[in-house]
């Protein structure tokens, strides 16, 4: 890069709240362009055509990488963003946050060989981005549409991805969110410094102008009963997601200023979105000048030391109670976190929360990693009195998140669950108990990947168009 692209580089990078709409920016947006194309010409080119595509194989959506790739490296990006779509519904939005190092890319042959991988995401993401700019994304355009109507309760990507590949076969699609906006995790509890959340807009407004009708802030069980929306449609996709936060009986866990991880990222997405968040603005939820500590190692852990990071806390330090290679969060995460300034605190374990009325600090006691478990893991054992206090203004919990009581919520206690409370389905059909209710993502594998809905809502769409044609055969030989 040349010091004056560097230079604008860095004007971008430094100032991405603050920055002024001046000439600069353009200046900087149009060099950036084209460092950002010849980038992704340059990594097209580097992948070997290898015999046995690994990184297809390990990509869950199956992507045609190698050849995607090589379009991209001839520079006949129509086509590269074709082939792309042809497997994903969101190829721009896996490319940014897909975690590429423990899947396509971690098994590159020529990162592997120990020569850096091609950079698969970002390419997935350019030629996205550049699909969109060149108005390459159209709607859908249904040749007939067909007269059997699918309900789709939760507008996650699982539910996004199935609705889209119905509507593609022409049936009618609702769907019913509880938020305010579609998108799941994509909008609120994915960070917008991870992702940006007009791509996700946009991506739901192409289903809208597709046909796909929408209902927001409409909870299923509370506005409408699920025996009322079995009636009114021919089949049902359940892709509610997982979203009761796994907690933590510590003594003083009553204190004030500590919170779930969901209530921290929701409030600073919503921020970013431009909503007035008044939690956020009278500083509850804002980490800025805190000693802010956040307990877990997973990836959402990850997210909130990083939100952390950009609000401005005063210290941001992550309690984890295995070391760095037992954790579970993506280790390039573990790193950026790193590089900005958190702390981790390996093999330690909260004991109490102490304040007055409000937390002060954390009672932290070291661990050591004991025998492995029935899981193959070696398990954490604390080490006695070996407990410190560590400040703190601010606690969030990110230990993980279980599904909701669905058959409680739905008043459907027929509705089959597993222990754990995720949706039991049959994995060849992806149908549930119910006849024409199917389950798919988060709600069905427990918390997962973006990647995975994905594939879970279009696996499950194969399934539902085949129960609807059965439906109207037997409907049309009775008649
Ligand atoms: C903080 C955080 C960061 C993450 N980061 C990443 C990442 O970087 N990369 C990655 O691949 N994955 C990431 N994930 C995981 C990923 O977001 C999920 O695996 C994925 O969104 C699951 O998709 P889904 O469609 O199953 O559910 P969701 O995205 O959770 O969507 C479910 C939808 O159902 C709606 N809903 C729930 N109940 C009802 C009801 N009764 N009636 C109507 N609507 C309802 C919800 O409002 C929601 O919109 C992250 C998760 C979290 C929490
Ligand atoms: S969808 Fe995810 S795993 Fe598949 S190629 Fe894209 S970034 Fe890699």
């Amino acid at each position: 890069m040349t010091d004056k692209m560097l230079k604008f580089v860095k004007v971008g990078l430094e100032t991405p709240n603050k920055r002024k709409v001046d000439k600069r920016v353009d200046d900087f947006k149009e060099i950036y362009d084209q460092f950002i194309h010849k980038k992704a010409e340059e990594q097209s080119s580097r992948c070997s055509q290898c015999g046995v595509p690994f990184c297809q194989i390990h990509c869950p959506l199956h992507n045609n990488i190698p050849d995607w790739l090589k379009l991209a490296a001839e520079g006949r990006l129509q086509e590269a963003s074709e082939l792309a779509h042809s497997t994903n519904n969101m190829p721009e939005i896996c490319g940014s946050i897909c975690p590429q190092d423990r899947l396509c890319e971690g098994n590159c042959v020529i990162e592997k060989a120990g020569h850096g991988t091609v950079t698969i995401g970002a390419v997935e993401k350019y030629i996205t981005d550049n699909a969109w700019q060149k108005g390459w994304i159209k709607p859908i355009k249904i040749l007939k549409e067909i007269n059997q109507s699918v309900g789709v309760i939760g507008a996650g990507p699982a539910g996004l991805a199935c609705a889209e590949e119905l509507r593609k076969s022409g049936y009618k699609i609702t769907i019913y969110d509880r938020y305010d906006r579609p998108g799941g995790l994509l909008i609120y509890g994915i960070p917008n410094f991870k992702l940006e959340k007009f791509t996700v807009e946009r991506r739901t407004n192409l289903l809208k102008e597709s046909g796909i009708k929408f209902k927001q802030d409409f909870e299923v069980g509370r506005k409408i009963s699920f025996e009322e929306l079995r009636k009114k449609h021919d089949a049902i996709l359940i892709a509610t997601g997982v979203y009761k936060p796994r907690e933590i009986e510590l003594p003083g866990f009553d204190l004030k200023n500590i919170f779930p991880a969901m209530k921290f990222l929701t409030a600073s997405n919503r921020k970013g979105l431009g909503d007035k968040v008044e939690n956020f603005d009278n500083g509850i939820l804002n980490a800025e000048n805190k000693d802010t500590v956040i307990i877990g190692g997973g990836d959402t852990g990850m997210d909130c030391v990083r939100t952390a990071v950009r609000q401005n806390a005063k210290s941001v330090k992550c309690l984890y109670r295995r070391d760095r290679e037992n954790m579970p969060g993506s280790a390039r995460e573990v790193r950026n976190a790193e590089e900005e300034g958190v702390e981790f605190v390996w093999l330690s374990n909260p004991k109490k929360f102490i304040g007055t009325s409000q937390i002060s600090s954390v009672l932290v006691e070291r661990m050591k990693l004991g025998k492995a478990d029935s899981s193959g893991r070696k398990k954490p054992e604390p080490i006695p009195n070996s407990e410190f206090e560590m400040k703190a203004d601010m606690v969030i919990k990110a230990l993980g998140f279980d599904p909701e009581d669905l058959p409680k919520l739905f008043n459907s206690p027929d509705l089959s669950i597993s222990k754990s409370g995720t949706i039991k389905i049959n994995l060849r059909t992806m149908e549930t108990n119910l006849p024409g209710v199917f389950a798919a993502g988060d709600i069905v594998r427990g918390a997962s990947l973006v990647v995975w809905a994905i594939r879970d809502g279009r696996d499950a769409t194969v399934s539902i168009q085949k129960y609807l044609e059965q439906k109207l055969n037997k409907s049309e030989k009775a008649a």
